[in-house]
């Protein structure tokens, strides 16, 4: 054992520390090379670097950034589909907004009709009224 893995924290967390299987020779790789086939950089023999424990993948994710970037994709695609959704929220209220004022429109435009027909009633009957006023006065033509 050296103090070698002792020297920076950051270098520590992000990197796998592992004895080589053949010389003992302690050896810190990237956390990327984890499960490659590797040259030992003392006695040269093909060794694969060990695959980190759960807990630790934990630690690798959060210091050593490897899972990070894609995280951060992740993230950035949610909140641009949180922005998307929050754009056809916007749209649909504006659209029921529309559909409101126009039925608005519809039910203003029917009223007038009927007030219309209301008068149209009352002209009818006027004249209703009117013929049978001059049948009695002895108009018979009508
Ligand atoms: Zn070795």
């Amino acid at each position: 054992m050296t103090d070698e893995r002792n020297e920076t924290a950051d270098q520590v967390e992000a990197d796998i520390n592992f004895d080589c299987p053949l010389c003992q020779k302690n050896i810190s790789i990237d956390a990327r090379g984890a499960g490659l086939m590797i040259a030992c950089p003392d006695c040269r023999q093909e060794i694969q670097v060990p695959i980190p424990a759960a807990e630790e993948v934990v630690d690798l994710v959060v210091d050593g950034g490897v899972l990070e970037p894609r995280m951060q994709e992740l993230q950035s695609s949610l909140a641009d589909a949180d922005s998307r959704r929050e754009r056809l929220i916007a749209e649909l209220e504006s659209a029921q907004q529309r559909l409101t004022h126009l039925e608005k429109n519809v039910a203003e435009q029917h009223g007038r009709f009927e007030q219309i027909s209301a008068e149209l009633v009352v002209i009818q009957n006027s004249l209703d009224r009117l013929v049978s006023l001059l049948q009695d006065a002895g108009v018979r033509d009508l």
